[in-house]
């Protein structure tokens, strides 16, 4: 085959891909928001068909020796990265029998959906089974991948290329070992008032304030993204210029959708910002599970939790809700945003104790996969865990075990991304600052400069480069676990005046 023949064949297999990329995200979105439940058998099973289509022309073995012959001698170093990076992904599942994986597509569907009843009803039971048949999914599909390393090692590796049970070790134990005691400081520290965080904001005025003063100020622009409600807020994209996101409000908790507003558009905005050139290839998606968390809570904490960003926008959210904030000044209304509390719900949780909170997720995920926990009462063994953290306990299975979606559909080894994120984007915040005048930015009404700094640095290489190659280009060092650590040691001295 000439070069100019191999390319082509290339350049259509990628298309085909993309186009059950495409349906499937769409459909995944439709399913997480607006569609009805009572149709979701009928959709699970039509949606398992098309991803065996998908895992079809992924694994066709023609395609694969283009592939494999672009990855060893493509000249354009662009398209040997693309052809490694899906070659990478090819060799997870070519050996999985069709059946198999579509078998899986349906039961992960099937559990998502047994979640759902689960937390419907405040029920742990009803989930149990089919949070007990992912492992097994699981540890079966893995294991037709023939790779001797552990199996939750292989899980961590999926969502972040590169790290394993010993690095997230490493780096949950200098969690315990400096912020565990911080915490217990801040819990002994005269606490921060934020009572009035939870009194009564009619939710059209809270949707009506997001919608003309929140994403203005944000840029989220209808061109390319769109905002929608749901039960668990997430981000979902088809391409660069299709980026979906949602939110949720609660009458009794104003800022819940104002942080998870900024949190899932800085997810988009990572999506938006990749280069063109990338389109409707492997490349063009966030290159870590790490990464893109890192981006999303840099937008929601280090930039949304600082007082610049209230300095631009605190008026008007008072001026919306006249009865609650008329009294309550910016330096109140900062200390009570950033009120670190022992809490229950993992979205909820302030930033100083979010890390624990992944933390015991992470540790039970390992014990999951070792053996040394089981499924059975992990309702009990969740609250045991809680209790020896963060000193609570769940009344409720949905404020326990069922608060979260990821399990459901077999996403084991994703949660200790969530604290890696967090960690990546205090060593980007050094690095931000060390360039440009962040809080004058936010004061000013110039949000955008950050995101082009973020798109210059980081969201413009997609998959291209390694998330370690990005830190290293983006901050001029490795990862160094240290920037996050002082930040949130600094940020809560200062706020609860403790004296280091
Ligand atoms: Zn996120």
């Amino acid at each position: 085959m000439t070069s100019e023949e191999l390319l082509k064949q290339y350049n259509d297999w990628k298309f085909r891909l993309s186009v059950y990329e495409m349906a499937l995200s769409i459909i995944e979105i439709d399913k997480l928001t607006v569609a009805p439940v009572a149709g979701a058998s009928y959709r699970d099973e039509r949606t398992a068909f098309l991803a065996g289509e998908h895992f079809s022309i992924m694994t066709d073995e023609a395609s694969l020796n283009v592939v494999k012959e672009l990855k060893e001698s493509a000249e354009d170093p662009d398209i040997r990265k693309e052809a490694e990076t899906y070659y990478r992904e090819i060799m997870k599942i070519v050996s999985i029998p069709k059946e198999d994986y579509v078998a899986f597509q349906r039961a992960r569907d099937a559990s998502y959906d047994a979640w759902v009843a689960a937390r419907e009803a405040d029920d742990y039971s009803i989930y149990e089974p089919h949070l007990k048949s992912m492992i097994e999914w699981s540890r079966k599909l893995y294991r037709y991948r023939d790779c001797n390393l552990p199996l939750y090692d292989q899980m961590l590796d999926d969502f972040e290329p590169g790290m394993n049970t010993a690095a997230y070790d490493r780096f949950f134990e200098s969690i315990k070992e400096k912020l565990l005691p911080f915490i217990q400081k801040v819990i002994e520290a005269k606490p921060i008032d934020e009572s009035f965080l939870y009194e009564s904001c009619d939710t059209a005025k809270q949707k009506a304030w997001t919608k003309q003063i929140l994403l203005p100020y944000l840029r989220f622009d209808k061109d390319w993204g769109f905002q929608n409600e749901t039960e668990h807020p997430f981000t979902s994209w088809t391409c660069e210029n299709d980026c979906r996101t949602t939110t949720r409000y609660f009458e009794n908790n104003v800022t819940s959708s104002v942080f998870s507003t900024i949190h899932e558009t800085g997810h988009a905005w990572y999506e938006h910002n990749i280069s063109p050139k990338y389109d409707g290839t492997i490349l063009s998606t966030g290159v870590s599970s790490g990464m893109h968390e890192s981006q999303s809570r840099f937008c929601e904490n280090y930039l949304g939790r600082s007082l610049p960003f209230w300095q631009a926008n605190y008026r008007s959210l008072q001026e919306t809700f006249p009865d609650v904030f008329e009294n309550i000044s910016l330096e109140q209304f900062y200390r009570a945003i950033n009120a670190s509390k022992r809490s229950l719900i993992r979205t909820e949780a302030d930033e100083l104790t979010y890390p624990i909170h992944i933390l015991i997720r992470y540790e039970i995920e390992k014990g999951l996969f070792s053996g040394s926990i089981s499924t059975e009462h992990l309702d009990e063994t969740w609250n045991e865990i809680y209790q020896k953290y963060l000193g609570v306990h769940a009344d409720r299975a949905s404020d326990g075990i069922l608060q979260d979606v990821h399990w459901s559909d077999a996403s084991f080894g994703y949660f200790p991304t969530y604290a890696l994120g967090s960690a990546f984007a205090a060593q980007f915040f050094h690095a931000m600052k060390q360039q440009m005048d962040v809080d004058a930015a936010l004061r000013e009404n110039r949000y955008i400069d950050c995101i082009y700094w973020l798109k210059d640095h980081i969201h413009q290489y997609g998959a291209r480069y390694s998330a370690d190659e990005i830190m290293v280009m983006a901050t001029g060092e490795p990862f160094n676990p240290n920037y996050y650590l002082d930040y949130l040691i600094e940020k809560y001295s200062r706020l609860y005046s403790i004296s280091l």
